[in-house]
């Protein structure tokens, strides 16, 4: 039996790709390894988004080829997006690495492996039909799980690799993703997060995103139900609309920006103006007051100057987004700014995302401490750190909230009444059991 040790890299996708790997490779007879010292074989799942990420895991391979100097049968694998963006250019830039597999060919890895113990292995076919039906992935114990509904995307931002690395948009039927979440739900999850590109353009041809929410909804034992990512012009108010008849749909979105010019927006062929994503965040915000909105912002992309630049630093003071993941433009081959030179210097960038880093924090500061005094409802999720008989659970709004109490347990909901606020976490106490 191979003993196959797991690393997982990037965004949440990958992680739940992890699962779903996990039941391949035991489906297939293999058993999963705690540590690389106990492995036959090492598989990284990775992520391409950054050229600085592909660059980490070049290093972790050449980390993890100790283990082939000391035994030369272990086989080093790279999954996902790196390996399809990569392809045959991953073995030729790492000798140690003897299997390259896509997004699209983890049902092929235990024969991937057996191959791979004779020769180097690369299947990196994209396949627009794969939505891995029929798999249940290996989760982790927890009252939280990812649920993939979409993959690929059909966007095709400028700036983006991940239409050339995860191919195609195509949805899971709605009638698989309700009989996935029931069997969570009967295993004791109590909040579901749906997973896609840009989840909310889902349609199974025949039910739209707002349909699938409200379906999911209906079952009894899911408490809370989160998305990542939509794409702002996606939200239709039919969508809206669904969100806020159903509390049971967190008051939290992760919202996209990139930037708030519009030239650099159209340099980035998103499909909005500032005005159109300004429209989307004031309609979730008047339909669900009090929502909590995170976004993600490219600093020094194509076209961006001084003024393109200060457009997206007013507009983040104006949207006083909860939190965002603000990084430099990173040119990706396999996309289509590849081909443009370059317009903003690699000291310009740096200075840039400083600032708006250092804007968001401000703002991300004043939202926590304007928490300070309220009453949260908590989903408890598991045992904290901090000390013995503390709790750590997400409000609605998915801020992490650590408390004392000794009743509660992983699944609870319950009323806490914040007391403190310590960089990205809320201090609470028990106020009482949630109706
Ligand atoms: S919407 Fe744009 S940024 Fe998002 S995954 Fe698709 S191509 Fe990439």
């Amino acid at each position: 039996m191979m003993h196959v040790y797991l690393e997982t890299y990037g965004c949440q996708m990958n992680v739940a790709d992890s699962e779903l790997v996990t039941a391949i490779l035991k489906s297939g007879g293999c058993e999963m390894a705690e540590t690389p010292e106990l492995a036959d074989a090492i598989l990284l799942n990775t992520c391409a988004v950054r050229e600085h990420a592909e660059e980490r895991i070049i290093g972790r391979v050449g980390e993890l080829a100790q283990h082939k100097y000391e035994r030369p049968q272990v086989i080093i694998g790279v999954l996902g997006c790196m390996a399809q963006h990569l392809g045959e250019d991953l073995i030729k830039r790492s000798r140690f690495v003897d299997i390259v597999a896509g997004p699209d060919s983890y049902r092929r890895l235990p024969g991937l492996l057996e191959r791979a113990r004779a020769e180097k292995a690369l299947d990196v076919r994209l396949d627009r039909r794969e939505t891995y039906d029929g798999i249940t992935p290996e989760r982790a114990d927890g009252v939280t799980a990812w649920l993939t509904v979409q993959r690929g995307c059909d966007k095709c931002c400028t700036f983006c690799v991940v239409p050339a690395v995860r191919g195609r948009e195509r949805c899971i039927p709605l009638a698989d993703l309700v009989l996935r979440a029931e069997k969570l739900a009967a295993e004791g999850v109590r909040e579901i997060t749906l997973l896609g590109q840009t989840v909310s353009s889902y349609t199974d041809g025949e039910h739209d995103f707002a349909a699938l929410l409200l379906e999911l909804a209906r079952i009894p034992e899911l408490l809370r139900i989160r998305f990542t990512s939509p794409y702002p012009t996606d939200f239709s108010p039919k969508l809206i609309e669904a969100m806020a008849k159903c509390e049971k749909i967190a008051r939290h979105v992760h919202l996209p920006l990139q930037s708030a010019s519009d030239a650099v927006l159209k340099k980035a062929r998103r499909r909005y103006t500032i005005a159109d994503y300004d429209a989307v965040l004031q309609a979730l915000r008047a339909a669900m007051p009090g929502m909590a909105v995170s976004t993600d912002i490219i600093a020094g992309f194509h076209g961006e100057g001084e003024n393109e630049f200060q457009e997206t630093c007013d507009y983040i003071r104006k949207a006083r987004f909860d939190f965002a993941f603000m990084f430099k433009y990173s040119r990706r081959s396999r996309t289509a700014a590849w081909r443009w030179q370059e317009t903003v210097d690699e000291e310009t960038k740096s200075r840039r995302l400083k600032t708006i880093i250092d804007i968001q924090e401000q703002i991300s500061r004043e939202v926590q401490q304007a928490c300070v005094g309220q009453t949260a409802r908590v989903l408890v999720e598991g045992v904290s750190k901090r000390e013995d008989g503390w709790l750590f659970g997400k409000t609605s709004e998915f801020r992490q909230v650590v408390f004392e109490d000794p009743a509660a347990r992983p699944g609870d909901m319950v009323d806490v009444k914040v007391v403190g606020a310590t960089g990205h976490t809320l201090i609470g106490e028990r106020a009482g059991a949630a109706k």
